[in-house]
C-alpha cells in the first residue's frame, strides 16, 4: 500500500499528516542511557526449533501448507456485481491432522455490520468504503468439501469449515468449492474499487475470492479479522482465473494471459509481439482505438500465475494499453504493461508508467532477487497505490515524481510481501518498511537520480522517536491510524538505512539482506528469522539495535561534553569527551575542524557504549581547533542536535537570535488554517490549526526550515509576516 510522505504537498496537508510529532508532550525526563539494558543477552525469545533455525534460516523440518485456486468470475457492469466460484486445492503439509479449516472472506469488511466498519471513527478513515451505502459483503451460495455440502460458519471476515473426517497430516489434500457473489464498493479500503472515467468505469478487483488462512508453526491458524488497516497473510500456490466481462472491456491481471488470440485483434497481437522485444514503450491500444471496440455480449479472459500468494485484476472499456520488455539478470524476459484511461495519458503522467515499471523491476531483480512473474502491470484506478503479485493499482491522477514514487513502491512490494511472504496483518513493517528501504535505493538509481533527494536522517530523530507514537513492533490495528505512515513505512525503512550506512556498511548489509530474501523466498519468516539472519550473516551483534529501534522507541542522543587542550596548549593535542545520553546507542563519528581549514575524523564503534556512558579520546594534533561536531553527515537520528557541536568562541555559525521575537499567530485569508509559532526551551515550533507542532531550525537571515517536509519559512524584517515555501508553492502569512 502507498503512504504519501510530505515532500511536495501543500503546507496544511503536511501539518495534518505529520501530526505525530508534538511539542505539547508533557515534558518528561527521558530515561538515561543504561548500557546493561541496551546490550544485555537473552534477547531472543526462543532458540532454534526444527522448523526455524537459530541461524535465521528455515529449520530442517520447515513445512508450509499450500493453496491452489481455480477461479471463475463474471462482472455485471450494471449492478457492479461479481459472481463466481473458487475451487481450492489445499495441501496440509503440517505434522498436524486438521479437524477444521479457516478461510478469509475479506469482502465482508464492506458488510454494514462488519467489525471493520465498527472501528471507523467519526473523523473518518482511509479504510472501509468511505460511507458508501450499498449491500456489501459476500453472498455465499454454496460450500462443498470433496464434492459434498459441508458445515460452515461465517464470523465477520472469516469462514470456518468443520470436517467430518480429519484432513491428514503431511500431505493430506482437501478440495473446497465456494460459490459466491458480491457487489463491489466504489472505494474499497483504498485497495480495490471502481473509478468512473469519460470512456467507462475502471474496475480494480482484489480481495475478491475466498482465500485460505495460513496455518503455520507459529500461531497455528492465523485468523485475525480484516479490519481495514492491517493487510494480508496468505499461502502460496498456483492460480488460474477465467474472467468474464463485457466484450468491449480489456482485462489485465496477475500472471500470464493464456488466450491472447481470442481477446485481442490480430493488429493488437502484433503490437504485443513488438512490445515483448522492445526496450522502448510500444502502444498496444491507443486513445483513438478506444472508440473502435463497440462489441456487445461478453468475453472470457484466461490467466495463470504460479507460486503466488494472491491474484488481482482490472477491467475496463476505457483502457489505453502500452508495454515494453523487462530484462532480467538470468537472461529471462518479462513484460511491463500499463493500463490507464485517456485522462491519465501523456509524458508527464502515465505515458511514462511502463518506463517506471520496467526500471523498477529491473533494479530490484538485479539488486536483490530475480522477478519471477511473466508480466508486471501498472493499472490506473482510484487507489492511492496497492500491490498484488504481478499487478499493482496506482492512482489515475498521479504524475511525474508521484507516479514514479508510487509505481516503484507498489512494485517493490513484489519482493515484500509477494516473494518474502511475511505476516502483514501482524508485522506491517516487514513489508512496508523493507519496501520503503529498497525504494530509496531504487529512486537513487532511476534515471541518474531524476527524482532522488537525499534524506537528512539527523533532523528526523525527534519526529521518529516521539513519545506519542507506538513502537514499530505493533500491528497496524493496534496503533493510531495517523501513525501507520511513520511506524510501518518510514521508521523501519530508515532503520534499515541506518543499519546499512552507519552500522554494518553497504557490503555486509546487502549480503545479509539478500540472504534473508533467498532463505525466505515464498516462505513465511517472522521478525526473529530476520534478526537472526542479519546477525548470523554479518557476524555482528545487533540486539541493541532491534531492541531500541523496533521493539522499543528508544531515543538516540549523543553529545559532546568537553574539548580540552592537553595542559592548556593546543600544540599538545586535545582530549574530547563524548556522552551517550539517549537509551539507544549508535556508532559515533566525530569531525574536528582546525583553524587552518583542515579537518580530521574519528570513528568510535558502538562497543564503546557497551560499558560506558561517556568516553574520552585523545586527538594527536598540534593545531588550534575551531569546531568539533558529531555525525557531520547527518546520518544518525539524534533527538537533540544542540549538544552535538562544540565550537571555539569565534566560530558561531549564524548570528544569535531570540526565538521569542518570532512567536505569534499568523494567518492568510485564502488558507483555512492558522499557523502558530511558539517557543520552548529556546526552540521555535510551528503549529497549524488542529495539528501538532514542528521544530524549526534557524538558518540565518530570518530564515527557518523544517527539512523533513522541505518547508522554509522566511520572515519579513519587522517579523510581522512570513512566507512559507514548499515544493514551488509560496504562501504569505501575516501576524494577527
Ligand atoms: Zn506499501
Amino acid at each position: 500500500m502507498n503512504f504519501k510522505f510530505p515532500t511536495k504537498i501543500f503546507v496544511a496537508a503536511v501539518f495534518a499528516v505529520s501530526a505525530q510529532f508534538s511539542a505539547q508532550e508533557t515534558p518528561k525526563e527521558s530515561p538515561k542511557y543504561d548500557f546493561v539494558e541496551a546490550f544485555k543477552p537473552f534477547f531472543y525469545p526462543q532458540t532454534g526449533t526444527e522448523t526455524r533455525s537459530a541461524s535465521g534460516q528455515p529449520g530442517h523440518a520447515y513445512w508450509q501448507n499450500s493453496a491452489d485456486y481455480k477461479l471463475d468470475i463474471s462482472l455485471d457492469e450494471k449492478k457492479n456485481e461479481l459472481t463466481g466460484s473458487a475451487e481450492i486445492t489445499y495441501t496440509n503439509n503440517s505434522p498436524d491432522q486438521l479437524s477444521f479449516l479457516w478461510l478469509q472472506l475479506d469482502q465482508n469488511l464492506f458488510a454494514k455490520d462488519s467489525r471493520g466498519n465498527s472501528v471507523v471513527p467519526l473523523s473518518g478513515s482511509r479504510n472501509g468504503a468511505k460511507g458508501e451505502v450499498f449491500e456489501g459483503g459476500y453472498k455465499i451460495k454454496s460450500v462443498t468439501y470433496d464434492g459434498k455440502p459441508v458445515k460452515y460458519t461465517v464470523t465477520d471476515t472469516r469462514m470456518q469449515i468443520d470436517l467430518a473426517q480429519h484432513l491428514a497430516a503431511k500431505g493430506g489434500k482437501a478440495k473446497i468449492k465456494v460459490e459466491y457473489s458480491f457487489v463491489s464498493p466504489k472505494y474499497g479500503s483504498d485497495r480495490m474499487g471502481i473509478e468512473e472515467t469519460k470512456n467507462g468505469n475502471i474496475y480494480t478487483i482484489a480481495q475478491w475470492y475466498p482465500r485460505m488462512c495460513v496455518y503455520d508453526d507459529v500461531m497455528g491458524w492465523n485468523t485475525l479479522p480484516y479490519l481495514g488497516a492491517s493487510e494480508f497473510y496468505l499461502e502460496y500456490g498456483d492460480i488460474t482465473a477465467n474472467i468474464t466481462v463485457p466484450s468491449n472491456h480489456y482485462v489485465v491481471a496477475s500472471g500470464e494471459l493464456l488466450n491472447s488470440k481470442d481477446v485481442y485483434s490480430k493488429e493488437e497481437n502484433d503490437r504485443w509481439d513488438k512490445a515483448r522485444n522492445s526496450d522502448k514503450t510500444v502502444m498496444i491500444r491507443t486513445e483513438s482505438d478506444i472508440k473502435k471496440n463497440q462489441a456487445s455480449g461478453t468475453k472470457t479472459w484466461k490467466f495463470k500465475i504460479s507460486q503466488t500468494r494472491d491474484f488481482a485484476w482490472a477491467s475496463s472499456a476505457a483502457f489505453v494499453l502500452d508495454a515494453a520488455k523487462i530484462n532480467l539478470p538470468s537472461g529471462k524476459k518479462s513484460i511491463a504493461i500499463s493500463a490507464y484511461p485517456a485522462e491519465s495519458a501523456g509524458d508527464k503522467a502515465w505515458g511514462r508508467s511502463t518506463e517506471y515499471t520496467k526500471a523498477s523491476i529491473e533494479h530490484y531483480s538485479k539488486k536483490w532477487y530475480e522477478y519471477t512473474y511473466p508480466a508486471a502491470t501498472n493499472v490506473a484506478g482510484n487507489e492511492g497505490g496497492m500491490e498484488y503479485p504481478g499487478i499493482v493499482f496506482c492512482h489515475m491522477d498521479s504524475k511525474g515524481e508521484d507516479l514514479w514514487g508510487v509505481t516503484d513502491h507498489e512494485f517493490g512490494h513484489n519482493w515484500f510481501p509477494m516473494i518474502v511472504g511475511s505476516n502483514e496483518r501482524l508485522f506491517a513493517w516487514m513489508d512496508e518498511g523493507f519496501n520503503t528501504f529498497i525504494n530509496e535505493l531504487s529512486t537513487e538509481a532511476f534515471n541518474k537520480g531524476e527524482y532522488y533527494q537525499k534524506k537528512n536522517i539527523a533532523q528526523m530523530g525527534a519526529f521518529l522517536t516521539s513519545d506519542n507514537i507506538e513502537p514499530i513492533m505493533v500491528g497496524p490495528d493496534n496503533m493510531k491510524e495517523r501513525n501507520i505512515g511513520t511506524l510501518a513505512y518510514y521508521k523501519p525503512g530508515m532503520g534499515l538505512g541506518i543499519l546499512r550506512e552507519s552500522v554494518l556498511g553497504p557490503e555486509k548489509f546487502d549480503k545479509a539482506f539478500r540472504t534473508y530474501i533467498e532463505r525466505w523466498a515464498f516462505k513465511h519468516p517472522t521478525p526473529w528469522d530476520f534478526f537472526h539472519t542479519m546477525e548470523n550473516v554479518s557476524g555482528e551483534e545487533l540486539n541493541w539495535f532491534w531492541r531500541g529501534w523496533f521493539i522499543n522507541k528508544w531515543k538516540v542522543d549523543q553529545a559532546i561534553k568537553t574539548v580540552k587542550y592537553v595542559n592548556g596548549d593546543f600544540k599538545n593535542g586535545a582530549q574530547v569527551t563524548v556522552e551517550n545520553l539517549g537509551q539507544l546507542p549508535m556508532p559515533t563519528t566525530v569531525q574536528l575542524k582546525f583553524k587552518d581549514g583542515t579537518t580530521d575524523m574519528v570513528k568510535l564503534p558502538v562497543e564503546v557504549w557497551k560499558r560506558n556512558n561517556e568516553w574520552t579520546f585523545k586527538v594527536n594534533s598540534t593545531k588550534e581547533i575551531s569546531e568539533v561536531k558529531l555525525d557531520p553527515n547527518g546520518e544518525i537520528p539524534d533527538v537533540n542536535s544542540k549538544n552535538n557541536t562544540w565550537s571555539s568562541a569565534q566560530a558561531a555559525p549564524v548570528e544569535k537570535i531570540n526565538p521569542k521575537d518570532f512567536v505569534g499567530t499568523f494567518s492568510n485569508k485564502q488558507v483555512p488554517v492558522k499557523i502558530v509559532l511558539t517557543e520552548k526551551d529556546g526552540q521555535l515550533f510551528a503549529q497549524a490549526t488542529g495539528q501538532q507542532a514542528f521544530p524549526l531550525e534557524y538558518l540565518g537571515d530570518n530564515k527557518f526550515s523544517f527539512e523533513m517536509a522541505q518547508i522554509e519559512i522566511v520572515f519579513s524584517k519587522d517579523k510581522k509576516s512570513f512566507n512559507i515555501a514548499q515544493g514551488g508553492t509560496d504562501v504569505k502569512f501575516t501576524k494577527e
